[in-house]
């Protein structure tokens, strides 16, 4: 992606990227991204679940969403992505940081009217929240498919911003303890329903 203006951070311009080979990853581990944008005149921000699929980053809502039918009539909307991977524990609390993974895109939404394309941009969705579920499950109904609107904004204008290390090393007199103290979201072990019949977690929940 070329790198420009709107894309290069002015504070510590050498923890920005703009290559897909750092931008790709941060978007493929995220689940959740905020989406932001001008609506009315007013700034209006939303956590979404996000998958991407080559060069275009995919979502998904009820056809009677609001908000969806709105994205569709917008020129632009900017997506953040974050991967908090530590807090940076410094000598001082002045030199307190984080140590992350971030990407900031930018990019007009379209609603995708291809069966095809849409029907796998929800089986990606599905297999990067559930990984291993699409096979097992009921196979989605082209009635489910109509009742659902997909959108996909492009990867044309992104950011990638990246921290990683130890605190940086302070001079001082007086002993303080430093480091990181690392930041994990994990999948735990999963949890039965009440109503699930006494069926065994399958193999690909273990
Ligand atoms: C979890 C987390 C916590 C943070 N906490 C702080 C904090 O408390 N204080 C603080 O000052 N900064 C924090 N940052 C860093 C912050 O996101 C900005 O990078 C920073 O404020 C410097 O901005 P700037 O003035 O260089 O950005 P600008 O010059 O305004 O940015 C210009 C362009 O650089 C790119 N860019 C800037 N920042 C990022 C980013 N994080 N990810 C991807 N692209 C980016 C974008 O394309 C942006 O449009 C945090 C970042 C993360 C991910």
């Amino acid at each position: 992606m070329k790198p420009a203006s709107r894309t290069t951070p002015s504070r510590i311009p050498q923890r920005g990227h703009t290559d897909t080979e750092t931008i790709y990853p941060i978007l493929d581990e995220a689940l959740f991204c905020t989406m932001s944008f001008v609506w009315e005149g007013r700034v209006r921000s939303i956590p979404q679940s996000i998958v991407r699929m080559g060069p275009a980053v995919y979502f998904h809502a009820s056809v009677g969403s609001h908000f969806f039918r709105s994205l569709a009539r917008l020129d632009e909307v900017c997506i953040t992505v974050t991967l908090a991977d530590d807090i940076v524990v410094a000598k001082s609390a002045f030199e307190h940081s984080v140590n992350y993974r971030s990407v900031i895109l930018w990019g007009k939404p379209e609603v995708i009217e291809d069966h095809e394309e849409k029907y796998q941009a929800f089986r990606a969705l599905t297999e990067k929240m559930v990984p291993g579920s699409w096979d097992y499950l009921i196979p989605m109904t082209d009635k489910e498919m109509a009742k659902t609107l997909a959108i996909k904004v492009p990867l044309t204008e992104a950011s990638a911003k990246v921290r990683q290390g130890p605190p940086s090393p302070q001079e001082s007199e007086r002993e303080v303890w430093t480091g990181l103290i690392p930041i994990r979201s994990v999948r735990g072990i999963p949890v039965t329903a009440p109503d699930a019949g006494g069926i065994p977690v399958p193999d690909h929940l273990r």
